[in-house]
């Protein structure tokens, strides 16, 4: 048991060994699910100018002196400004400027009175307009330039993943191109001679290879490059074609063929090449690690398909986000309570495929089998992994975890 590694021990190895990918320039349209290489900074003030927040009337509050609900105040409407005019009117005692809202606030109006407390709201407001509520205080629904950001502050930092608000953000801060590190390009290689492509019906001996399309779609969903998905048998002689293959990969992720049996492709083929290890985690024991000399990262998972789900999670994902320079590369972890009981191996950190209650705060195990690594199909019913400490044998109702939100 002393010989195992700790999950944190071989993570960092794995971590030490990477390399953030080149910086290049993409416009926004491109640029969605990429990491920022550089901060972006606002090219201007947003709000851009002092505008209205709501459709009605910009007015001098002073004019609102000794006015209420018996004596309203009645203004001249003297201008009309629709978002998008350039106008300043000025704006003499008793009166006011019908404005629509994101329209520039005159330099003369200090507060906006809307429609919804005038006595004629929008019909006939090019005349006069009453006003049956008088404006609260100075400056109210006036939005300030600058209000959201200023010229030059950053909007975006470096590591940052852009989504959909953060593209957003970057377009309002006057935007439209953006340095991000290249997408890490990786070779999906499945080993085992007895596996078959899905939808053929295994025979005696066989089974579906299901790792190549799990690891494609999780690839995928790190914000990665599917370079190549390959299925090879257990002849080690297959393992150098692939990796030509695979030339162009800046990752290659191997499953199966890394453990103790006797038709191991990936560690007879590259035991003298990259590290094997036991890391004390359940599943996910055998790991094997290490860089090339042409600079690709090699991965051997266990071949088992929870293994290969936990491994990516825990090892794989993290070096492709920290290839892109990703500030973080974790996922988050919820604090949730055990909803039912299980046993877990004494010594070995267990990752649990669970299934969450994010608003009871609980999480029970997704397949009734308890842990099996094998369990390929009942996989499906995960959506976390319930992280459970190495010196824990037992999980009982009521018992705080940590749990590993895959979302
Ligand atoms: P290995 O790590 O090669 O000893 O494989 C462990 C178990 O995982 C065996 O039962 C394999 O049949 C199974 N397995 C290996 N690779 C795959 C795969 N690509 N898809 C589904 N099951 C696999
Ligand atoms: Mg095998």
């Amino acid at each position: 048991m002393t010989d195992l590694l700790t999950v944190e021990d071989h993570r960092a190895r794995v971590l030490a060994a990477v390399a953030v990918l080149p910086a290049e320039s993409v416009p926004l349209s491109e640029a969605s699910g990429r990491t920022l290489a550089e901060p972006v900074l606002a090219a201007h003030d947003l709000p851009g100018f002092d505008n209205s927040a709501m459709d009605g009337f910009a007015v001098h509050f002073a004019d609102f002196e000794g006015t209420d609900a018996e004596n309203p105040a009645t203004l001249r409407v003297i201008a009309d400004l629709p978002a998008g005019s350039s106008d300043d009117p000025s704006i003499g005692e008793g009166e006011a400027v019908r404005i629509m809202t994101g329209a520039p606030v005159p330099a003369d109006a200090d507060a906006i009175v809307p429609f919804e407390d005038t006595a004629g709201g929008l019909a006939d407001s090019l005349g006069t307009v009453t006003v049956l509520r008088a404006p609260a205080a100075s400056g109210v629904f006036i939005r300030r330039r600058g209000g959201d950001t200023r010229a030059g502050d950053v909007v975006l930092s470096p590591g940052e993943r852009l989504g959909p608000f953060a593209l957003g953000a970057a377009a309002a801060a006057g935007v439209d191109t953006v340095a991000v590190t290249r997408r890490p390009r990786v070779a999906v290689v499945s080993t085992g001679s007895e596996l078959v492509a899905p939808g053929r019906t295994p025979g005696r001996g066989q089974t579906p290879d299901s790792n190549a399309t799990l690891l494609a779609a999780v690839v995928a969903r790190a914000d990665a490059d599917v370079e190549l998905v390959d299925r090879i048998g257990d002849d080690p002689a297959g393992i150098d074609s692939v990796l030509a293959r695979a030339a162009r990969a800046d990752v290659v992720v191997f499953t199966g063929g890394v453990s103790a049996g006797a038709y191991e492709p990936v560690r007879l083929a590259l035991a003298d090449r990259i590290a094997f290890d036991k890391v004390a985690m359940q599943p996910g024991k055998p790991q094997a690690f290490g860089v090339l000399d042409d600079g690709r990262l090699v991965f051997g998972l266990p071949g088992n398909p929870v293994s290969v789900a936990v491994s990516f999670e825990v090892f794989v994902r993290p070096a492709l986000l920290a290839l892109q320079g990703r500030a973080s590369v974790d996922r988050p972890l919820a604090r949730l309570t055990a909803s039912e009981s299980w046993t877990t191996p004494l010594g070995r950190r267990q990752y649990l495929p669970a299934v969450v209650d994010l608003v009871a705060g609980t999480v029970r195990p997704a397949t009734a089998g308890g842990s099996g690594s094998h369990l390929a199909a009942s996989l499906a019913r995960a959506e976390a992994f319930a992280i459970v400490p190495a010196e824990v044998s037992t999980v009982s109702v009521g018992d705080p975890l940590d749990v590993m939100l895959i979302p």
